[in-house]
């Protein structure tokens, strides 16, 4: 209003002028405030467009402006990268300076609030123990609040304080964010750890002694896989393979007994294994057909990821490329030696004996830790045999078999000692008494399909040689080093026990029956190692497969994840 008024008043001057023939003395200043009126102090970009005039009252108007880049052709206001930008804009009238005038030129809301959450929950853990940092700026932009409102005050307030507590809590911050008029909410997520996690794993390990120690153990139930109110995650194994299947099916054993059963207690910031006895009663499931159909049942994946076993019995593949000892160099120690019974009883339980005559007391789990392409089993069948053959004495560096994501290569006699577990001449240790297997893990090869192989050698090592689901070791539990590394870091061990468990069963139970699978689909197919299958890209409906055993069908159902 207030322009159009000077406007009007600017014309009636000029126009008293022209008629009186005298030369117009021009306002230029009034002339600038007028055309700089027009535009706010405020401008929200991508929002706000201006038509920059050209000419006003027969006057030449010319704009500067001292970042051109935020103004485009059309006049209008480009949003700025990073942070509002503060525009000074001067105008001239036929050539002569008439005002400035700075303008802040606003990001655009939108994205300043999805950035404004975006770094609140940068500083916001998943999960922690302590005081939770809750930002109540952002960077040095004025006029910005944040403020928060926590679902359990009493134990993380809202100005993010930890209070102690026992167990752990979940958290929901309900967050406020208001500029400039506006505002936005959010929630974040915390989980607020209670004791220590490694104080919890105790707990749960007294919790465990007692609830197994009062269970009553039948067919078909399943294991602890939590505590009710201390959380963590329980997966299992037993001894016996047959005890335990998917780290928490439990199933009787064939005789009555004492029975070890292994647990694995997880949180993010603690990771134990404990070892419970229990004494079990016979199951009632004795007719080897029932209990086949039972595994195929239980022990066939109910979703998929990458690889699939359907157990058939098969066992392990193995290409047999022995070292004798007709080579320039020796690189193993030896016939495995015998153990005397006081380093069976502490390496492994009072009144364990030998299960074997080659003095086989453990399987050791490797991985290359060689993650270049081409290293296939292959690779290191030659690393072995150049070690053995070449003309200088090699490192004492040597294992038995190297499995890949499709063949496994024998280089050693089980009843030799080699070089793999670092633990020198220990009798009862690693080296001295162990089968060493390294996967390889080279990134042309499948990971999983290298994992299963590597499950389906040691079930039949186990077997050959009389041992249980209690001789396989990981490198690491010989000595200080993460190895097999992904397996350990992944947490991936008892995942790979359970597989080695049902293939010791597929290979002493199933392989008494003629076990073939229907499979109505194109979503599996085969791989180079019997019984395994890949899952094809581009399927997502969940399939059925036919398990046919002794002219009985069973009715498998398999999510594609
Ligand atoms: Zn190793």
């Amino acid at each position: 209003m207030k322009a159009i008024k000077i406007r009007y008043f600017l014309f009636m001057i000029g126009l008293a002028f022209c008629l009186t023939g005298c030369k117009p003395s021009v306002n230029y200043d009034e002339i600038g405030q007028t055309l700089l009126g027009d535009l706010p102090d405020l401008i929200f970009a991508n929002e706000f467009q201006y038509d920059f005039p050209e000419e006003y009252q027969g006057h030449k108007i010319t704009w500067e402006f001292a970042k051109s880049d935020y103004i485009d052709e059309s006049g209008k206001f480009i949003e700025p990268p990073f942070h509002d930008a503060t525009l000074k804009l001067s105008v001239f009238v036929d050539g002569e300076k008439a005002g400035t005038k700075n303008i802040t030129l606003s990001r655009n809301l939108t994205n300043y609030f999805s950035e404004i959450e975006k770094y609140v929950k940068s500083f916001i853990k998943d999960r922690a123990r302590g005081d939770v940092r809750l930002m109540t700026t952002y960077y040095d932009i004025e006029g910005i609040e944040i403020g928060y409102t926590s679902s359990k005050p009493e134990i993380v307030d809202n100005t993010g304080k930890y209070y102690n507590h026992e167990y752990d809590e979940e958290i929901i911050f309900d967050v406020s964010v208001s500029f400039r008029g506006k505002t936005h909410e959010f929630q974040v997520k915390h989980i607020s750890v209670g004791i220590p996690d490694m104080e919890k794993v105790v707990k749960i390990d007294e919790w465990l002694q007692e609830e197994l120690a009062n269970m009553t153990f039948v067919d078909g139930m399943e294991l602890p896989q939590t505590h009710p109110l201390y959380g963590g995650r329980i997966r299992w194994i037993a001894e016996d393979p047959f005890v335990v299947l998917n780290n928490k099916d439990f199933f009787l054993p064939m005789d009555e007994g004492t029975y070890m059963l292994m647990a694995e207690i997880n949180y993010p910031g603690a990771f134990e294994y404990f070892r419970y006895f229990v004494d079990l009663q016979a199951t009632e499931i004795k007719d080897p057909l029932e209990r086949a159909k039972c595994f195929i049942e239980v022990a066939t994946p109910k979703e998929i990821e990458e690889f699939i076993v359907l157990y058939n019995g098969e066992g392990a593949n193995i290409t047999r490329n022995i070292i004798g000892d007709d080579v320039n160099w020796q690189v193993h120690g030896g016939t495995k030696p015998e153990v005397p019974q006081n380093v069976l009883d502490s390496r492994m339980y009072e009144g364990y004996t030998m299960p074997n005559e080659d003095n086989v007391l453990w399987i050791v789990v490797h991985e290359t830790g060689m993650k270049l392409t081409g290293l296939f089993a292959e690779a290191f069948d030659k690393v072995q045999w150049d070690r053995a053959t070449g003309d200088t004495k090699p490192d004492s560096v040597s294992w038995h078999y190297t499995v890949d994501d499709h063949q496994i290569i024998q280089n050693y006699e089980d009843d030799i000692a080699c070089w793999h577990a670092g633990d020198g001449s220990a009798i009862g240790g690693g080296n001295k008494n162990g089968i060493g297997i390294e996967m390889c893990i080279n990134p042309d090869g499948k990971y999983d399909a290298s994992f299963r192989n590597d499950a389906r050698l040691v079930a039949s090592l186990l077997i050959r040689h009389n041992l249980n689901m209690a001789n396989v070791k990981r490198h690491r539990d010989f000595m200080s080093k993460d190895c097999p590394e992904t397996m350990i870091k992944e947490r991936r061990w008892f995942e790979f026990l359970d597989l080695v468990a049902k293939e010791y069963i597929s290979q002493t139970l199933l392989s008494q029956f003629e076990i073939t699978y229907e499979i109505n689909s194109e979503a599996l197919a085969t791989w180079p190692i019997a019984g395994v299958y890949q899952k094809v890209d581009g399927f997502t409906e969940d399939i059925t497969v036919i398990a046919k055993i002794a002219s009985e069908e069973l009715s498998l159902a398999i999510k594609l994840n």
